[in-house]
């Protein structure tokens, strides 16, 4: 319920300008991303990558339907592969077929993504497509199987646990032995198309998880949840899967000691770290998964500071 009135609020124009004007709530969301322009951005994951973290980078925006912003969306990631390269840090991208402006057409955000996947190979980098909204599922794997076939490990995908088909699709990757993130999936989807209820989702994510281990290449296991966290290390152990056939992935400012904790146990863990002024939708998902930090939002709307 809160999760979906974020996500219906996210939308909101009138509450976009409020809360992306307000000092408190940008203090707020810039505990979540890590600055608006590349360069901080890095600066601000310096002691990420010092404590042996990895990242991948994700300029913020989606639902680009401007062929010259799209055009520029792809500039800049080839500018953010370039600096990586230049920087010598452990670094990937993660790009929304959206922002390439996939609600233009399909062959558009394709011939977008191919100029990021050619500066990716070049530097001999990896681009992972991150996974929207149930209305582009298809059209996203559709996109990312055809690339795959020529990009081979250049390309990752995202598949998200709360949907009912991903199941099969977990089977299809593995298959096409691609490299996955696997989430729970950040969305708000109809009961036609995903789990309503949290431990289905949860259950769900473990089946798959476990799936993606046992025969997935280089699984990224993305979630902030201890007990998953908990689920999948004992599974490994379990199983003897050696601990650089996967890693963990986990958000910018999310359980700051949980991550240290892993790589302090020999985990490998990748940071996702979102930047750019287009903030407020990943800013308002972050809030939905958290009733306290939306409660310190509202807070400084009302009085502002
Ligand atoms: C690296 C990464 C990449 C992702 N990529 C995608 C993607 O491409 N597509 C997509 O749909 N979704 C994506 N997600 C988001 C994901 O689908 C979930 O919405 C999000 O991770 C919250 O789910 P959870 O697994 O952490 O579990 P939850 O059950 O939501 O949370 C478990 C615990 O984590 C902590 N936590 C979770 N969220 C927050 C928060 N916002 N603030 C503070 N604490 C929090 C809390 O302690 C909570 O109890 C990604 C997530 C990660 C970590």
């Amino acid at each position: 319920m809160l999760r979906k009135t974020m996500l219906t609020l996210a939308d909101s124009e009138f509450v976009t300008r409020t809360v992306t004007k307000n000092r408190l709530t940008r203090d707020l969301a810039f505990r979540f991303v890590a600055g608006e322009s590349l360069d901080d951005s890095i600066a601000a994951s310096r002691n990420l990558l010092e404590s042996g973290m990895t990242l991948t980078l994700d300029l913020l925006g989606e639902h680009v339907t401007d062929p010259a912003l799209a055009q520029k969306a792809a500039d800049e990631y080839c500018t953010i592969l370039d600096r990586i390269a230049e920087l010598g840090i452990a670094s990937t991208i993660s790009v929304k077929l959206t922002m390439l402006g996939l609600d233009i057409s399909d062959d558009f955000a394709r011939d977008l993504m191919i100029r990021i996947l050619d500066k990716a190979q070049f530097h001999g980098n990896f681009v992972r497509i991150d996974m929207e909204g149930s209305a582009y599922t298809q059209r996203t794997l559709d996109i990312f199987y055809s690339l795959h076939e020529i990009y081979g490990d250049t390309v990752g995908i995202v598949l998200q646990s709360y949907l009912y088909r991903t199941e099969r699709d977990v089977e299809d990757v593995i298959e096409r032995g691609a490299k996955v993130r696997l989430c729970k999936g950040a969305y708000a989807e109809p009961e036609t198309h995903a789990y309503p209820r949290k431990e289905d989702v949860d259950a769900a994510f473990r089946r798959q998880m476990e799936r993606l281990l046992d025969d997935g290449i280089y699984p990224a296991i993305a979630t902030q949840d201890d007990a998953i966290i908990d689920v999948a290390r004992g599974y490994v152990m379990r199983m003897g899967i050696d601990k650089s056939r996967f890693e963990f992935q986990m958000m910018y400012g999310i359980r700051r000691e949980l991550q240290e904790e892993l790589v302090r146990e020999g985990y490998n863990l990748r940071i996702y770290v979102p930047f750019g002024d287009m903030w407020y939708p990943y800013f308002m998902r972050r809030m939905g998964e958290r009733p306290a930090n939306l409660l310190f939002a509202l807070r400084n709307i009302v009085q502002p500071g």
